[in-house]
């Protein structure tokens, strides 16, 4: 059997004609399928706050896969809501955070996309901003115009780390955000900047396998070789815990 990588889900509320008021959980299938073709199991997480299930859902899975979705809520690092903050929902943030904080004591590795990294940053106590236009000197159009699977701006991507290892110096990204990092947390570093200086790439230091990247590599993997990579190797790094 292969390795079990547990995916979480946004919250959603349908409205239109069909099931209106209904609350789903639901996922990109993107993530799934860039799972699936990097040979891993994927299994979507239900969202709990209790600590007993969420400690059962951590050790059933091998790796963890934050994706993306909306907004972390400002209070979580301490700050008021900017007229510019998205939609956001606590609940989740909240969940998100107890799962890793789970897959920090079972050293379980752990794979962030885009609002991922930003999850990963706010939990580790590092901070956003709730807006670009908060960012001076934040030229390039991040939430490109142009469909999923191309790619848009370059990332400069820093020598010695692990993203250097699959990527080399430079990489072409695409571009779906209106936030990102401020304050990085204690104990990562970054991985990649875009061209105007916003943080698009961050990893743990020691050991645990703690890595999130603020593009979507999910819409590339079938034309961009690297971008398979990525999530093979955090595969093979939630292998080592399968196999173990
Ligand atoms: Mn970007």
């Amino acid at each position: 059997m292969g390795c079990i990588i547990g995916i979480t889900a946004s919250n959603d509320i349908l409205s239109g004609e069909s099931f209106p008021g209904s609350r789903r959980q639901i996922m990109n299938m993107e993530y799934g399928e860039a799972l699936l073709l990097a040979g891993a199991v994927p299994l979507v997480l239900v969202q709990t706050k209790d600590p007993v299930v969420i400690e059962a859902q951590m050790a059933l899975i091998d790796g963890l896969l934050l994706t993306g979705g909306v907004d972390v809520a400002p209070l979580f690092y301490g700050e008021e809501p900017h007229a510019q903050l998205g939609w956001v929902d606590a609940d989740r943030d909240a969940y998100e955070f107890s799962l890793l904080r789970q897959a920090e004591e079972l050293q379980k590795p752990v794979f962030g996309i885009c609002r991922g990294i930003q999850v990963i940053n706010v939990a580790f106590g590092g901070s956003l901003y709730q807006d670009l236009s908060q960012v001076e000197n934040c030229q390039l159009q991040h939430r490109q115009k142009a469909s999923r699977d191309s790619v848009s701006h370059s990332v400069d991507i820093i020598k010695g780390t692990y993203l250097a290892k699959l990527f080399g110096e430079k990489s072409m990204v695409n571009s779906f955000h209106h936030q990102a990092i401020k304050k990085i947390a204690p104990g990562f570093k970054v991985s990649a900047f875009s061209p105007d200086g916003i943080v698009e790439g961050i990893e743990r230091e020691g050991a645990h396998f703690v890595l999130g990247v603020q593009w979507h590599p999910e819409h590339l993997v079938q034309k961009h070789a690297n971008m398979l990579g990525l999530f093979r190797s955090f595969i093979k790094k939630s292998s080592r815990k399968c196999e173990s």
